[in-house]
């Protein structure tokens, strides 16, 4: 069968060399006798700039959000043009990228003369991105010998009406996928996907959730039943921590779903969380690998990881959380009291990240959101409620934390310098978590990692990247 769902991230498709270096990496599996499906971003910082654009024209201001528009627009002009040679596929594309252009500059019109953003609205902007970009993406294929076919994701992407984080419906998609997106392939065809967006059953257009293109990969790969799906990004796989806060992370070379999914939920930003489920149910491997260093073999995501000497594989970091405290001496041991809370939470639509509870009070951590002086205001009724911003969830993650003795002791050794507000280790028993504010966050990576992957199991990282490193550095060469 041998289709693969190939997933590339903003800064893959960044510029025209970016893209470039993508179409040559689709190229080769199509050399090598794969079958992709290729499922792109909109260019990196757009979606940002998009929703920038939204906010603009909400508040009043048409003319700063018409500029962005502006520029965003020239930026994709450019990179058509660079991409496409021929002069009449070119004006072509141009010319439609234009039409697109004057659509979104009329609803930011409409947006602020009415000075209100909807989230279905908001979705409807954004979705630019993805839309302009996927078409982008395959023209310039065709122009590099890969014989791409665009594909509106919106119209096999179907979902529920929650727009900015809705729901797809399995059973529509695999039925789209196979009327719309198999017999490309079978003609040797490389269908071209936008991530992230979808639309209703009416046809509504609606996204995914930020990060969201990972999740479309993965929904297509789930409802083709694809070999492998291949998560195309900037670093070389998922790593013991985010090399941006730890330079020194290593890549981990495998890693479990429950592990990878923890991770991503708990903040390490490299996988949309909602990945892994379409890949788990039909146990499709996940790959994460480097558009900018595609030999590398990046992070192999699998059932069941094999075993490994240290007690974690990564470290991730969640930030902009409130922690929520409930004090009430009396009520708190009588029956139906954390139901109560629950029951506000849920009313809030708001999902809780942790929950700790004591004789007298109940904390609880949620995502930093407007919602939280109405939940406080629902609690007040129940017991005294606090509530604190600018916080961090540190998570670190790993099977073999199982049973293992003194871990919670070394953990908090690393960080005894920090104020640690609250501590869980999950009923799954592969993460162990703290709640410390957000100043401190980077630097409580730092010291864990320093402890933890000193010296890191070989069968598991990537330990050759990090010698070649010191080697260079006690040779006195230039890093690369
Ligand atoms: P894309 O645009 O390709 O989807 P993202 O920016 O969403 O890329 O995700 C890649 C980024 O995730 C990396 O550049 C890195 O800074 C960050 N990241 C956070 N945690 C990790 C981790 N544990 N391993 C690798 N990358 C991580
Ligand atoms: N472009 C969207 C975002 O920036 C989706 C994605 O890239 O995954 O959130
Ligand atoms: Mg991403």
């Amino acid at each position: 069968m041998s289709l693969v769902v190939m997933k590339f991230g903003g800064t893959s498709v960044e510029d025209p060399a970016a893209i470039n270096r993508t179409a040559s990496i689709v190229a080769g599996r199509v050399a090598a006798g794969k079958k992709p499906v290729v499922v792109v971003s909109a260019m990196a910082r757009v979606t940002d700039q998009l929703l920038r654009c939204a906010g603009a024209a909400s508040q009043g201001d048409r003319t700063g959000a018409l500029a962005i528009s502006s520029r965003l627009r020239s930026r994709h002009r450019d990179t058509a043009a660079a991409l496409v040679k021929d002069h009449k596929q070119a004006a072509e594309l141009v010319n439609w990228i234009d039409q697109k252009f004057d659509q979104l500059d009329e609803v930011l019109r409409g947006l602020a003369a009415i000075l209100e953003l909807t989230p279905r609205i908001s979705d409807l902007i954004v979705s630019y991105g993805e839309r302009i970009s996927s078409r982008m993406i395959a023209s310039a294929f065709c122009e590099r010998g890969v014989i791409a076919a665009h594909v509106d994701s919106r119209e096999v992407v179907v979902t529920d009406s929650q727009y900015q984080k809705a729901i797809p419906i399995d059973s529509i998609i695999e039925k789209r996928a196979a009327e719309k997106v198999r017999p490309l392939v079978d003609e040797g065809k490389v269908p071209v996907l936008g991530g992230f967006i979808g639309s209703n059953e009416a046809g509504i257009t609606t996204t995914l959730g930020r990060g969201g293109s990972d999740f479309t990969g993965a929904l297509i790969g789930g409802a083709m039943q694809a070999e492998a799906i291949e998560i195309w990004t900037d670093v070389d796989g998922i790593m013991t921590s985010d090399p941006r806060v730890c330079p020194d992370a290593l890549r981990v070379k495998v890693i479990s779903f429950e592990e990878a999914a923890e991770l991503a939920y708990f903040g390490a930003k490299v996988l949309h969380p909602a990945t892994i489920l379409p890949a788990v149910k039909r146990n499709i491997p996940v790959l994460v690998l480097n558009s900018k260093n595609p030999t590398n073999e990046g992070t192999r995501i699998i059932s069941l990881a094999p075993h490994c000497k240290s007690p974690f594989k990564s470290i991730a970091v969640k930030k902009k959380l409130s922690i929520i405290d409930v004090v009430a001496s009396r009520m708190l041991m009588t029956h139906g009291y954390l139901k109560e809370i629950f029951t506000i939470f849920d009313k809030h639509q708001t999902p809780v990240d942790m929950v700790s509870t004591s004789e007298v009070s109940v904390s609880l951590t949620v995502d930093s959101n407007d919602k939280l002086p109405l939940i406080a205001a629902d609690l007040s009724k129940l017991a005294d409620v606090k509530y604190e911003g600018k916080k961090a969830l540190i998570c670190m993650v790993g099977e073999d934390i199982r049973g293992q003795n003194g871990m919670a002791a070394q953990v908090f050794a690393a960080v005894r310098h920090i104020n640690v507000r609250m501590i869980s280790q999950g009923a799954s028993e592969i993460n162990m978590s703290f709640m410390i504010d957000e100043e401190d966050a980077d630097e409580a990576v730092r010291s864990l990692h320093g402890v933890f992957f000193q010296d890191p199991d070989p069968a598991i990282f990537d330990v050759e990247a990090r010698k070649q490193v010191a080697q260079a550095v006690s040779s006195g060469s230039p890093r690369e």
